[in-house]
């Protein structure tokens, strides 16, 4: 998605954040500072979490990303930092992207319904996942082959 965002702000950007920075803006999947670390150790095997961490602040504070939090749950990362929300799974904490139309709708309809300017907008959206879903599938069509009896035998 191009939302305009790609200016060149940062004035010194080292080649850790760099590569930090273009990681996050080709991994659709919002990970935590743990899975950030855990990726560019593959590219800069020497670097520390505590310097993913230092970074992925000052990426952060530079608007270049944004960290993503649910109340209970670890900070995520997001490469994409255009206004959107995020759906998180209620059972594995994976976060995706919620279509930008979903939010498109908001700052006009609030303003009708309340006479509220939007100044900003969180919203803390909850799902299942599609490869939670289908675990979930998959226990309920084996369930139902043991018709609710203990199973005896595996097929
Ligand atoms: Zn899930
Ligand atoms: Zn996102």
């Amino acid at each position: 998605m191009n939302n305009g965002c790609d200016k060149p702000t940062a004035r010194r950007m080292t080649r850790q954040r760099r590569i930090i920075l273009d990681m996050l803006r080709a991994d659709p999947s919002h990970p935590t500072a743990d899975a950030v670390y855990r990726a560019v150790r593959k590219r800069l095997p020497r670097i520390s979490l505590a310097t993913v961490y230092r970074n992925l602040d000052l990426l952060d504070r530079e608007g270049l990303i944004e960290r993503v939090r649910f109340d209970d749950g670890p900070a995520h990362y997001d490469g994409h930092v255009g206004p959107h929300h995020h759906v998180r799974c209620v059972v594995c904490g994976q976060l995706a992207d919620v279509p930008p139309e979903f939010c498109q709708l908001c700052p006009g309809e609030l303003d009708r319904s309340t006479g509220y300017e939007l100044v900003s907008c969180h919203v803390e959206i909850s799902g299942v996942c599609p490869k939670c879903r289908q675990v979930r599938r998959d226990e309920a069509a084996r369930n139902e082959q043991t018709g609710g009896r203990a199973p005896q035998k595996q097929k």
